[in-house]
């Protein structure tokens, strides 16, 4: 098994932290970061993400619920759209990278952003991109070139 090296710092030194489902997380020594280790390949996180029930009935790797959990997510996604608004009072283009169902990007078009979204998950980029009418593609790669007044992760 080969060991990765910090994906934000580089150094080579970490210590385990816990494992789940088969993932070892460990922490980076140098910088703290906690990380998988060793990094799943791009095939497998593919895999993991297009599972149907990823977000909607997978309790153990993903969500019970996406949906419902717009109640509790919406005080969160204010708050950073009200720091948005401090940074870029004028709005613009926003692209958020990991939209799931695209409840983020719905409410920061309804505080006059033009959005676009990022989302790893064939069914629920469909389904974000279906309901706000806006571009939500599965991969950064496949974004129609333009450049975006704020990125949200
Ligand atoms: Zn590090």
């Amino acid at each position: 098994m080969r060991r990765q090296s910090c994906p934000i710092c580089g150094a080579a030194d970490s210590l385990p932290v816990t494992s789940r489902r088969g993932y070892q997380y460990v922490r980076c020594i140098a910088c703290r970061t906690v990380y998988v280790d060793p990094m799943p390949t791009p095939g497998e996180v593919a895999v993991f993400y297009q599972n149907p029930t990823y977000l909607a009935g997978d309790v153990e790797a993903g969500y019970r619920d996406y949906a419902a959990m717009h109640k509790a997510l919406a005080p969160h996604f204010r708050r950073r759209l009200r720091i948005l608004a401090e940074l870029l009072p004028q709005r613009g283009r926003l692209l958020d990278v990991g939209c799931a169902d695209g409840y983020f990007l719905q409410l920061a078009q309804a505080e006059g952003w033009e959005v676009a979204g990022v989302e790893i998950s064939e069914p629920m980029a469909r389904e974000a991109s279906r309901r706000l009418g806006v571009p939500v593609v599965t991969s950064v790669d496949k974004l129609p070139p333009g450049a975006y007044d704020a990125v949200t992760l």
